[in-house]
């Protein structure tokens, strides 16, 4: 019996499980909400009313707190802790590779009369220290001086971890080195939402808004597939590549386009409720689930929030649905792309400003005041994307996105902007006449002279091919990944952004120096926006030829692989824009270029390995027992004196290919032999020219074999059963 008999039969079983077990949860979904975290309630009700309110403050506007605090609030945060049974604490933070690390500690201390204690001072609460000598630095530092601190983001609250075997308190923390460089992605993305929020308020002045901070918003929507785990368990390439390196297209794919929106079987429905309790309790406001495009991939989306605490919070939601898929038998893969010839897997970065009331700055508004102040930061973000596609283009470049951009299911590698009919007829009408006097479907947009119009809420159609699209009241930063960090495409889009907002405000300053009334100055900036920027709006097919084409003429950048895109981080402007607002100096920023160069050839390697392990040990073997079948059978049937054309033929292409295996398989190790000379970048290109084609055509005779060799002698469960048994 092949791999799949026993999974098969599990998954059978697990049905049954999920139907017949009656509900556990008790609790309202929203006694459960934040129970688990150290939120303002708990710090409300446990510290000192002073020491609450200078929390609150630090947290609000970005003052630094007084050590002393620090003592107090971190022993209520150990009582509180140990009191719902956590014994360790651990600082968590996020390294430049993109996942998470942490180091836990114990309360525990042991006291001279031979008992203990539990113990947390405001010290270990602010600062902590790791070795920090394993994480990536990207020439940073070298190993002898690894000297690393945690420090306490008081922005985002504790939670708690908690797992049948015990509990841990979990404080999110910066990552920097013992010269204060930044070596993860908090650090950065604190540092560039305190700059925008400085720029943004800058402009809100100038419309008489009496606003003190501006902070980016996010709601990431995360796409994932589910499989069962016995399926995962036999297939060595998901387990260490997340991603399948062979496997025959089935039958049946998505085109019948039966499962995108359709019923979520019982076991998922089970594993996505589950989930979603357990995120409520650590404060994850998750909000949307469904399913999406291919069969077995899902989604999940919460309710927007600040981008710093959005952005640790899609850190936990990926880290839990990994860790309850395996309650349900299933195994939660988030690879940007785990079958080929199927839909990959995006996260749709929603992003917009909001000020310290609480207003969306890309609303289009009820009032032609706002919406004034609208167009400008509407144009200041067409802007910024026109600028920084190379940026923004980096800032989602890996081996495993690079096998979904440009395919005809995610946006391409071209960066551009959707921004819906009716905005860019205004757009053009401030363009052409200097403002705009009507609205193409009618109604109440009017741009005199004197105001700007008033606009729909929903300002157009959805478009769902492009890479950065408006959606009514933000952006949609949809060429993101499913398996990264939304840190970096947020860090870019930030800097960016700021950048832009920064030259709106000079110049809507140098106009009302001049003696023009504000009216006049936004008018001006706003045709010189869109005249310089408007080649970056597309509201046409992104997958299209012709927009290859048109994008070509328009002088945009297209670059198709990852290993193009890596060397924008070093441009001249971005180096520049990331120093002049203090968010990376020019060796932190050369660091995350480093560093997503080897994560690439890392990724690459380990792929080529594995393919090599899968067809010499796995496939070939199989392949040459069925041979033996064949033969025999050849043999055995002339023998009895019958004619074997056919099963000659078929023996025939059996051996055809299986010797065309071993010449690629063989090839493919020889490539990966070649030492590159330790310049990463040409190692880099070595990969994608030579080992990624190589690897390519290996598959192409795998699957081929895949579909004559019998399924109880092939090694590994099928696309389709994989995609469609659940
Ligand atoms: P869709 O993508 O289908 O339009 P929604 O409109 O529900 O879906 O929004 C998707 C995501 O966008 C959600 O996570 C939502 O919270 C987030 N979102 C909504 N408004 C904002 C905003 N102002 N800033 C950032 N994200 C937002
Ligand atoms: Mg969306």
């Amino acid at each position: 019996m092949g791999s799949s008999g026993e999974a098969i039969r599990s998954i059978n079983h697990w049905d049954m499980t999920v139907r017949s077990s009656a509900a556990t949860t008790a609790k309202k979904a929203t006694e459960d909400f934040g129970s688990l975290t150290f939120n303002e309630e708990a710090q409300r009700a446990r510290l000192p009313k002073d020491v609450y309110r200078a929390l609150r403050r630090s947290i609000a506007q970005g003052e630094s707190l007084d050590p002393s605090i620090a003592d107090i609030v971190a022993s209520a945060l150990k009582d509180w802790a140990v009191e719902h049974g956590a014994t360790h604490y651990t600082h968590w933070f996020q390294p430049m590779t993109g996942i998470t690390a942490e180091k836990h500690d114990a309360f525990l201390n042991p006291t001279p009369d031979g008992r203990a204690v539990a113990e947390f001072s405001g010290k270990e609460l602010v600062k902590g220290e790791p070795d920090a000598s394993s994480f990536p630095s990207g020439g940073m530092r070298s190993t002898f001086e690894a000297r690393g601190y945690t420090a306490w983001d008081p922005t985002s609250p504790p939670w708690l971890l908690v797992t049948p075997q015990g509990t841990t308190l979990v404080i999110p923390t910066a990552f920097v080195s013992w010269t204060g460089e930044a070596l993860d992605k908090k650090t950065p993305l604190l540092r560039s939402m305190e700059a925008i929020s400085k720029q943004a308020v800058r402009i809100l002045r100038l419309f008489g808004s009496k606003a003190q901070r501006v902070v980016t918003t996010c709601g990431p929507e995360q796409e994932y597939f589910l499989i069962d785990r016995e399926f995962y368990f036999n297939r060595p390439d998901l387990i260490n590549a997340g991603r399948t390196l062979f496997g025959a297209k089935p039958p049946k794919g998505q085109e019948m386009e039966d499962h995108y929106f359709g019923s979520i079987p019982d076991r998922v429905l089970a594993f996505m409720m589950d989930t979603e309790r357990e995120l409520y309790k650590v404060g994850v406001p998750v909000k949307t689930r469904h399913n999406e495009v291919a069969p077995s991939q899902y989604e999940v989306a919460p309710i927007f929030e600040n981008a710093n605490v959005a952005t640790d919070h899609q850190m936990m939601t990926m880290e839990m649905m990994r860790r309850i898929a395996p309650k349900y038998g299933l195994a939660c893969l988030l690879h940007e792309k785990p079958f080929a010839g199927v839909n990959g897997s995006g996260k749709h970065l929603n992003w917009s400003m909001s000020d310290d009331f609480g207003n969306n700055l890309l609303n289009p508004g009820e009032t032609p005041h706002d919406n004034m102040q609208f167009l400008v930061f509407c144009g200041a973000v067409l802007r910024a994307v026109n600028k920084n596609q190379g940026l923004l283009r980096f800032s989602i470049a890996s081996a495993g996105n690079d096998h979904r951009l440009g395919a005809n299911e995610a946006p391409p590698a071209i960066i551009s902007v959707f921004l819906g009919d009716m905005l860019t007829d205004i757009f053009q009408q401030i363009e052409k006449a200097g403002s705009a006097k009507t609205t193409k479907q009618g109604g109440v947009l009017d741009i005199g002279v004197t105001v700007l119009p008033k606009l729909p809420r929903d300002a157009g159609d959805r478009n769902r091919t492009s890479p950065f699209a408006f959606t009514g009241n933000k952006f949609e930063f949809r060429a993101v990944s499913a398996n990264q960090s939304i840190a970096w495409p947020n860090i870019a889009l930030n800097v960016a952004v700021t950048e832009s907002l920064e030259y709106c405000a000079v110049e809507l300053e140098k106009g009302l120096k001049e003696g023009k009334k504000l009216q006049a100055a936004v008018k001006l900036l706003l045709s010189k926006l869109i005249k310089e920027n408007k080649r970056i709006i597309f509201n046409g097919n992104n997958y299209s030829d012709e927009w290859q084409k048109e994008a070509g003429k328009r002088g945009l950048l297209n670059h198709r692989t990852s290993v193009d895109a890596f060397g924008e981080a070093l441009k001249p402007d971005v180096v520049k824009a990331f120093s002049r607002y203090g968010v990376l100096n020019d060796r932190e920023l050369k660091a995350r270029y480093e560093v997503a160069l080897e994560q690439y050839n890392k990724t690459v390697n380990v792929e080529a390995q594995l393919a090599v392990l899968m067809a010499n040990r796995y496939i070939l073997p199989a392949a040459i027992r069925y041979q033996a079948e064949v033969a025999e059978s050849v043999s055995a049937v002339k023998a009895a004196g019958a004619n074997a054309k056919e099963a000659r033929r078929s023996l025939e292409e059996l051996v055809g290919l299986s010797e065309e295996l071993k010449v690629r398989v063989d090839h493919l190790q020889k490539l990966l032999e070649h030492e590159s000379n330790g310049e990463p970048l040409k190692h880099a290109k070595y990969f994608r020219d030579k080992v990624i084609p190589a690897m390519t055509t290996l598959r192409e005779t795998g699957d081929a074999l895949e579909s004559i060799v019998p399924h109880d002698l092939w090694p590994f469960p099928t696309y389709r059963e994989m995609l469609f048994i659940k």
